[in-house]
């Protein structure tokens, strides 16, 4: 059906339902061939992007364009585009083969193949060979799934739309498909929009995604940018574990060059050791030294003025990973509360001074220790600990 398209763009889109704007305003632009996701939380607008994108909805403002073409007013139709839902959807009465050629009861197989040739190569594509005559009932739920992408490729879709296509599945199942989709995704070239509000499953699939929240598009860019370099405080605490903590800046490189004096914070000690890429931060009555944001993070976090200095509001985020019991440049005595073995590894929950920390341990094996509080993988006592961080783990959100 047709050419491939090359491009998705969505141009100031705005949707309300009556009163309510689902979507603000959002901006994207999804390229030839990529694994595009939009992950976020329930009610965040990622069905209604989606569905506009469809074609099912249109826009209160803005427009959708395939390849710079505007397809605002393009019937679902007409656009080519593949749809795969959460509730599979399939047709009870027909069987799995008949399921797969109503996906081109609009269209001849793209490939020039006679129907049946398509199905059974479509079922091969999906491994559910020689299912093709059962009934979807008397399949499971990942293989139902799997019919239901193989309908929404049957005609060759220019792109393919997937909107939480593994929510009714458990756990590990969801995994072994999601690797499955993206592997016949990039076999196939298909470019592909992904809805779904787990944002692990969005890293583990994605070319890239854009984090949305409340109507909008928070962050756009590769898994492991957004998760290195979350680029807003929601983007911090929602993609993946995190700490994220808000300070006020004490001293910058000019600062220490001047040899001024904070009032209130002893920098005597810290004075020869800040780098010039590096500023002092107190949160509480700690003080830490972390990254400046440089010019090229700058443009990445939103709320980071051109030069940041001494008494702007911070907020910067260190990973549990990165959160190291008694190493680290920077220190601070914390309780643990909690601590959750997961087999690869331990998570600790951890009490400073009211706020809540993570720190994730590879080895539970070597918080069993005398004296740090922690005496069994999930039976910790209360005891103090002192933990730590590197500056350079460091990252900063926001500056204010
Ligand atoms: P979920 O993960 O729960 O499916 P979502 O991110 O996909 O959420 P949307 O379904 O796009 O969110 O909904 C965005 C907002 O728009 C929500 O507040 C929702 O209640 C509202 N909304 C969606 N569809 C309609 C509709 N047909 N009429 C009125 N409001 C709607």
């Amino acid at each position: 059906m047709g050419r491939r398209v090359t491009e998705v763009r969505l141009d100031g889109v705005r949707k309300e339902y009556g009163e309510t704007a689902a979507l603000s305003r959002v901006d994207l632009r999804i390229r030839d061939g990529e694994f595009f996701t939009l992950v976020g939380p329930s009610g965040c607008g990622k069905t209604t992007t989606l569905r506009l994108i469809a074609g099912f909805e249109t826009p209160t403002a803005g427009r959708v364009l395939f390849d710079g073409a505007d397809a605002t007013g393009v019937p679902p139709e007409s656009r080519g585009v593949g749809v795969v839902f959460q509730n599979y959807a399939l047709f009870p009465h027909m069987t799995v083969a008949e399921n797969v050629g109503y996906g081109l009861r609009f269209s001849d197989p793209p490939d020039g193949s006679d129907r049946r040739e398509r199905v059974a190569g479509l079922l091969s594509l999906v491994n559910l060979d020689g299912l093709g005559d059962r009934r979807p009932e008397a399949l499971s739920g990942g293989q139902q799934q799997r019919v239901a992408l193989a309908r929404a490729l049957a005609p060759g879709p220019r792109l393919l739309l997937l909107d939480e296509p593994m929510s009714a599945l458990d756990a590990r199942l969801r995994e072994r498909l999601r690797l499955q989709v993206k592997e016949i995704q990039s076999a196939l070239g298909v470019t592909t929009v992904y809805v779904t509000h787990d944002q692990e499953e969005a890293l583990a699939v994605s070319d890239r995604v854009a984090v949305m929240n409340d109507g909008g598009i928070e962050q756009v860019g590769a898994p492991r940018a957004v998760y290195r370099r979350p680029g807003s405080r929601f983007v911090a605490a929602f993609v993946g574990h995190n700490n994220v903590l808000d300070g006020e800046i004490v001293a910058d490189r000019d600062r220490f060059d001047s040899g001024d004096e904070m009032e209130g914070f002893d920098l005597g000690r810290e004075t020869g050791e800040l780098d010039a890429d590096r500023m002092r931060v107190a949160v509480g009555d700690e003080t830490f030294a972390i990254p400046s944001p440089d010019v090229a993070e700058r443009g990445a976090a939103s709320g980071t003025p051109e030069s940041p200095s001494v008494g702007d509001r911070i907020t910067f985020c260190v990973r549990p990973e990165h959160l190291r019991l008694g190493a680290g440049e920077n220190r601070l005595r914390a309780t643990v509360e909690s601590a959750e073995f997961l087999g690869d590894s331990t998570r600790v929950h951890l009490d400073w001074k009211g706020r809540r920390l993570t720190l994730r341990a590879d080895d539970a094996g070597m918080y069993v220790e005398e004296g740090t509080g922690m005496h069994g993988e999930n039976d910790v006592s209360t005891g103090e600990v002192e933990v730590g961080f590197d500056p350079d783990d460091a990252h900063v959100v926001e500056v204010r």
